[in-house]
């Protein structure tokens, strides 16, 4: 049985009290439904009780002891209304006091009168008057409990009604009726190779160690394992694609020439050599799928007309895909400001056309009479048919998915696919997530662009900020003020003891008649309808509207040249790729620009270092580096929230190196078996599920 395949809920096991208790349901707020989700659900971090800490050297261990002590005498305190007893207790190094809360004083405390024995283990702190204090402990009869007090604890993120002592207990369980014989789908020869246990003894190793070191090694095996699958499930991928092999040829360039002069500008290098690799890739003999990525501004969606035209030269058609109408809009603009004088037949598609011009613009697209359509997802509907799909552009990858490539396959389509990512993707994470597809980035800004100006300042001190956009404003410029949250409602529904959250609409307000009065000033936020939101964009693109109040809807792909200052209010609340977007809508044009990240005094330390790197840098591939190691090893949300990476053991930037050696073992493997087929690869062949996030990789 392999791993994936223990999809037995979880009411099964052992003390989870079956299908009516409650337990199950409780466990299933932390998505673990079947018996592979608890065995998976790895500790958070360990307590290592293999050794005797006396209270007095707690102080040199972070506060953590373990020792036996015996009940020198009792006292009382008063706490939560209550006189509360609390226990006086002696080994041999201190005496250190144990409050019992919800124990009376006068209450017959016969388990701990005095003179008892009792292992204790727990966290230590000192009180005001330099007395050892211990709020937090585990405390039996001594020797009762050597399985509290002798062992290496694992420590498991929990839920409402479920104690450690009960997660502990039902993982062991689990082990011991699930977990201790499962097939292994890494081969016996990379493991040896890698001096990495077993699929079960890794579980077991981490669940129940007998040290740190077992407890660790464990956890790289678990690592390895799943950065493993998931590189096997790229690279087949990758190989599948090369395998669709089509006959390779040459396309004619005459009207990417063409657009390349009537530019204004001139390509940036990089823009050249990125439309080089493109055009290598169209006229090669398998499918492109290439990413094609770059800061925010720095010409990607150019590069990507650049290559349409190649197929629109030759009679073929492209399709553009972007994740809202909004920007889907924008494509739209841009390709009828730079293509149509070509005589490009273009097209927009939106999930909200009516049948009544639905209908013909099906028709077009099947008889080929459109050569570039531009949407969303819609593009993708089961009745959207084409006379000849050539070649699909998509804007930011995240929601694009495997769902939608397979209908274009199952369409009987192997479309060259470029995926533009705005979002800088740290190496690491391209390596794994896109590790089938082949890189373009376009790291130099266009000429004359002049890094954004970025100022940090606290709340209270905005007046000269507003006084300093507003300078900017006389001199014809406009600008940008984003807020953490649309309306107050909503800050009281969120985050109710926080009063005072600065909200969009009422600054929108507060803008237009107290401190732009003379400028006209504009509101967009995620609640307007389409094309309401279309209108006020327009407005602002023509310079009609000259201060936008917005929230981070303006956060991808907006583009307005004109607009010089990017003003963030409570950017302490926003996430560093956030807030990297946002300031990538300013200095997209010649004009200096500028940025104002306004905080507020109750930021925390990791908010503090997000706006230092904003202050520091303007490169995107260095902020979303330090991004992911400032959310630290657990915490990848948002790249996980993308569907990129789930994973339970491995913890990515950290274990690039384990990546690696992963990526180098599948390699190793499939160069010389890429069919698998030999029989100790068997594993890999027949194993279900593949890595854990395979069904979620995008492109
Ligand atoms: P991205 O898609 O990478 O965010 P865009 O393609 O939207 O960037 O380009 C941003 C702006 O810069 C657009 O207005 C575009 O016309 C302009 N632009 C693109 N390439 C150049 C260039 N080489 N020189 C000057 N401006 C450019
Ligand atoms: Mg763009």
């Amino acid at each position: 049985m392999y791993l994936p395949e223990l999809l037995t809920p979880v009411w099964r096991v052992k003390g989870t009290g079956g299908k009516t208790g409650k337990t199950a349901e409780r466990l299933g707020n932390l998505g673990i439904f079947a018996v592979r989700d608890i065995l998976m659900h790895l500790p958070r971090d360990y307590d290592d009780r293999t050794r005797h800490i006396p209270f007095a050297a707690a102080a040199g261990n972070g506060g953590k002891f373990n020792t036996t002590a015996y009940v020198q005498g009792h006292d009382s305190f008063y706490a939560r209304g209550r006189q509360t007893l609390k226990l006086i207790l002696k080994d041999e190094s201190a005496l250190a006091e144990v409050p019992l809360y919800g124990w009376d004083p006068s209450s017959n405390a016969s388990k701990y009168s005095p003179g008892t024995r009792l292992d204790i283990a727990g966290t230590l702190s000192v009180s005001y008057g330099g007395k050892f204090q211990c709020a937090k402990a585990d405390m039996e009869a001594a020797g009762t409990h050597p399985e509290l007090f002798s062992r290496v604890l694992p420590v498991y993120n929990l839920t409402a009604g479920i104690a450690q002592k009960t997660m502990r207990r039902i993982i062991r369980s689990a082990y011991g009726e699930f977990g201790s014989h499962l097939e292994d789908e890494i081969p016996a020869a990379v493991r040896e190779a890698e001096g990495i246990p077993g699929l079960s003894a890794a579980l077991k190793a981490v669940h129940e160690p007998v040290s740190m070191q077992e407890a660790a090694a464990g956890r790289r095996a678990l690592a390895f394992r799943e950065l493993f699958l998931m590189q096997m499930a790229v690279a087949r991928r990758a190989l599948q694609r090369k395998a669709a092999v089509r006959p390779g040829r040459t396309y004619p360039r005459g009207m990417q020439e063409k657009l390349i002069k009537s530019l204004p500008f001139r390509l940036t290098q990089d823009q050249a050599a990125c439309m080089e690799e493109l055009r290598g890739d169209i006229e090669a003999d398998h499918p492109m799928a290439r990413l094609l990525q770059g800061d925010v501004g720095s010409g990607k969606t150019l590069v990507a007309f650049l290559a349409a035209l190649l197929f629109t030269e030759a009679g073929r058609q492209t399709a553009i895909m972007a994740p809202t109408e909004l920007l889907a809009r924008q494509h739209a603009d841009n390709a009828a400001r730079f293509l149509q004088p070509l005589g490009v037949r273009l097209a927009f598609f939106s999930g909200a056309l009516s049948g009544k011009t639905r209908k013909p613009a099906l028709e077009a697209l099947k008889a080929g009479d459109i050569d570039i359509v531009i949407g969303t997802h819609a593009l993708f509907s089961d009745d959207v048919e084409f006379r000849d799909l050539g070649f699909v552009i998509i804007d930011e990858q995240h929601r694009f998915g495997v769902v939608q490539r397979n209908r274009l396959f199952a369409k009987g389509l192997y479309p060259d696919i470029l995926v533009m990512s705005a979002t800088p993707i740290p190496q690491t994470l391209a390596l794994s997530a896109f590790g089938d597809m082949d890189v373009s980035t376009i790291k130099t800004m266009p000429a004359g662009r002049k890094p954004v100006e970025t100022h940090l300042a606290l709340e209270g001190r905005e007046r000269k900020v507003y006084d300093f956009v507003r300078g900017e404003l006389e001199r014809g410029r406009q600008a940008y003020f984003v807020y953490p949250i649309i309306e107050e409602a909503e800050a009281r529904e969120k985050d109710a003891p926080t009063t005072g959250l600065k909200d969009a609409e009422s600054m929108y307000r507060r803008l237009k008649e107290e401190i732009y009065p003379g400028f006209s000033v504009g509101l967009i936020h995620s609640r307007l309808a389409e094309d309401e939101k279309r209108d006020i964009m327009a407005k602002f693109s023509s310079g009609e509207i000259r201060v936008l109040a917005a929230t981070s809807v303006v956060e991808v792909g907006v583009d307005v040249a004109n607009a010089s200052c990017m003003v963030i209010e409570h950017a302490e609340r926003f996430g560093l790729a956030a807030l990297h977007q946002l300031r990538g809508r300013v200095g997209r044009g010649s004009l200096q620009s500028y940025a104002f990240l306004v905080y507020a005094p109750d930021y925390t330390e990791v908010a503090k270092k997000r706006l230092t790197i904003m202050k520091e840098t303007t490169d995107g591939f260095r902020i979303a580096e330090e991004d992911l190691l400032l959310r630290g090893p657990g915490d990848l949300t948002g790249i996980r929230q993308a569907g990129l990476l789930d994973f339970s053991a491995a913890r990515l930037p950290f274990d690039q190196e384990l990546m690696m050696r992963a990526r180098a073992a599948v390699h190793g493997i499939l160069e010389k078996d890429p069919g698998l087929l030999a029989p100790q690869h068997s594993c890999l062949r027949d194993a279900p599920g593949k890595a854990p996030n395979a069904g979620d990789l995008r492109v």
